[in-house]
């Protein structure tokens, strides 16, 4: 069954909305297989966004990503990478479609809830960087 990787950042997480989210995720036929609460130092966040080193965004990318715990998941079904990209929606929150994660709980670029891998093959390295496979059920 396909996998892809979830955080619920910073912004989302002191709101309290961790439960609201994940309901999203179950309601929509993806499976919760992976879960922890944790702090990226910040030689975490420069390494799982590195793809984005070079962007003029990156140092407010990873000052947000350490600003706070994050909550981050292995989610798993039938075509999870995507579905979960779908219940994301847009990057920008005032582009995210209604109804959508980053519509309904967050509140800027910067500050859009939620990450989702974006491809398969970039799903199975996330979930290697934050999950041993015992973690994994
Ligand atoms: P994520 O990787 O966090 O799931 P994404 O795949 O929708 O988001 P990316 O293009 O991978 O978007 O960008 C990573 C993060 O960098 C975004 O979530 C956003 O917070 C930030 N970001 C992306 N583009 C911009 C931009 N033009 N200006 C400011 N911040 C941006
Ligand atoms: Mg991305």
């Amino acid at each position: 069954m396909e996998q892809t990787l979830s955080i619920i950042k910073p912004d989302a997480v002191a709101k309290g909305v961790i439960g609201k989210i994940i309901d999203r995720f179950e309601s929509n036929g993806l499976r919760i297989a992976a879960a922890k609460k944790m702090q990226l130092s910040r030689a975490d966040a420069e390494a799982f966004y590195a793809v984005h080193a070079a962007r003029p965004f990156f140092n407010d990318l990873v000052e947000f990503m350490i600003s706070g715990p994050v909550f981050v998941m292995v989610l798993e079904g039938k075509g999870a990478m995507a579905k979960n990209r779908d219940l994301m929606g847009a990057t920008n929150p005032q582009e995210a479609e209604p109804g959508t994660i980053r519509a309904d709980f967050a509140d800027s670029i910067d500050a859009n809830a939620v990450h989702g891998s974006d491809s398969v093959e970039n799903a199975a390295n996330e979930i290697k960087f934050f999950f041993s496979g015992r973690e994994i059920l």
